[in-house]
């Protein structure tokens, strides 16, 4: 290779054109010196072995290019459903999952334009091949565990079907493909290069990483400022019987102190698909379906447009005098209230009660779910822990049984898309209790300005 483009007759070419010619260790050269260039590393020259190869190579770059742009769009202009569907492969850890969803549609972009213009071939090459080996370990990974998730390659929807064998044979018929293509440009690296001036590539190269780093920049700063702080209330008597009891009237002056603030109330819906912008969010749980909830829901949510989410453990609902009834809970669901998970039994899911009752413990995650979901027609995709505790098996459970979040009572933001938490399942929340307001309201403007 070395050899052929310091080739004499090549340089007898350059002069005549006054540029060189992509091709002229293959053709020319060998059209002028003859069979002694024909060896490994070099189109195969003017035979037709050589022109079918021309021809495959310019086939195959065109493909994998269109590919490539096609792939990338909706990624781009979708980037939280994106962000979605990389998260379902629970492969990355959860700060990756943003970042890797805002990056790597651009460098499908860029590396897909590039194969369609012919420039810059071997880098190009290079991109597309190591993505396509990415995407096909992490389709055959996710293949074997049993997953059962959309592949995301192109449409963003995680809700989308789920990827099959039909999915891998096309990832790996891509990687074939990229294979020869890079076998190709490394065989004659400047066999695609289209002619440039050394001094206007760098410009080219330095605008590209401009334009990548910008938008990459602009979107990881974007998401990362979207957040909501989510509130945790209990029941609404106002008999100050109850440490986690608030009346109606100290939660009508809270959520109007919010609403006078700024704060906008959201749904878990807005939440779980990142319908939500800035800083000043806020998402009501209700825990326990104690009754007085659906007084409250009444007199102080509904007047307000506000939709909170209801925690509910079913083995009280309908049966005990201070639960909500199934007849009220299915009103409130269609009400638009969010209904999340919350054990069966209220039973604390410690590590502990999963080493000495794994069945019972499997119970309180799945049959919560199943129930609730039965009985009021509703998908249940979210899950506060009785008393706030998480442990690490609840987590690996919640997330198998198909829960896609899970809050704990720890202060703190929770930032959307829910991929770009920490955790998922170890989401924050602020637990009113009949004194602390003042303290959380101070919390949250806080957390709110910074
Ligand atoms: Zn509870």
């Amino acid at each position: 290779m070395e050899h052929m483009l310091h080739d004499p007759d090549c340089r007898i070419q350059k002069k005549e054109t006054g540029r060189r010619d992509t091709f002229c260790g293959t053709s020319r050269s060998r059209a002028l010196s003859g069979p002694r260039h024909s060896r490994p590393g070099a189109f195969p020259g003017p035979g037709r072995q050589g022109r079918h190869l021309f021809a495959a190579y310019h086939i195959v770059r065109v493909i994998l290019g269109l590919t490539f742009v096609y792939a990338s769009m909706h990624k781009i202009l979708d980037p939280i459903a994106f962000a979605l569907a990389v998260n379902n492969y629970r492969i990355l850890p959860a700060d990756l999952v943003n970042f890797t969803a805002l990056v790597l549609p651009w460098i499908e972009l860029i590396a897909g334009t590039l194969l369609l213009l012919n420039v810059w071939t071997p880098g190009a090459a290079l991109a597309v091949c190591g993505l396509l080996v990415i995407f096909t370990g992490a389709v055959t990974f996710s293949m074997a565990r049993g997953l059962d998730i959309a592949c995301g390659c192109f449409t963003a929807s995680p809700a989308k079907g789920g990827m099959n064998l039909l999915t891998l044979c096309r990832d790996c018929s891509f990687l074939v493909l990229s294979f020869f293509l890079l076998f190709m440009v490394l065989r004659e690296p400047r066999a695609g290069l289209s002619p440039q001036k050394e001094g206007s590539r760098r410009c080219l190269w330095a605008v590209m990483l401009m334009i990548f780093l910008g938008v990459a920049g602009w979107g990881e700063a974007r998401a990362a400022a979207d957040q909501v702080f989510v509130l945790c209330y209990h029941s609404f008597h106002g008999n100050g019987r109850f440490e986690y009891d608030v009346s109606l009237q100290d939660l009508g002056s809270q959520m109007d102190e919010l609403a006078g603030r700024g704060f906008c109330f959201v749904t878990y819906a807005d939440l779980l698909e990142g319908r939500v912008a800035g800083t000043k969010n806020v998402l009501v749980v209700i825990d326990d379906g104690n009754q007085s909830v659906y007084q409250a829901y009444r007199q102080v949510f509904e007047p307000r447009g506000i939709r909170p989410v209801l925690g509910i453990y079913p083995n009280v609902i309908g049966k005990k005098s201070y639960a909500l009834t199934w007849e009220q809970l299915t009103e409130l669901s269609r009400a638009g209230c969010g209904i999340a998970g919350h054990g069966y039994y209220h039973l604390l899911l410690s590590q502990k009660f999963y080493e000495e009752d794994s069945r019972a413990f499997i119970k309180e995650i799945v049959l919560s779910k199943q129930t609730l979901e039965d009985r009021l027609g509703v998908k249940v995709t979210s899950f506060v822990y009785p008393s706030g505790a998480a442990s690490e098996a609840a987590k690996k459970l919640l997330r198998e049984t198909g829960y896609e979040c899970a809050f704990t009572i720890r202060w703190g933001r929770v930032l959307v898309p829910l991929g770009s938490n920490p955790d998922p399942y170890e989401l924050s929340r602020y637990m009113v209790t009949s004194g602390n307001w003042p303290m959380i309201s101070g919390a949250l403007r806080k957390a709110a300005a910074e």
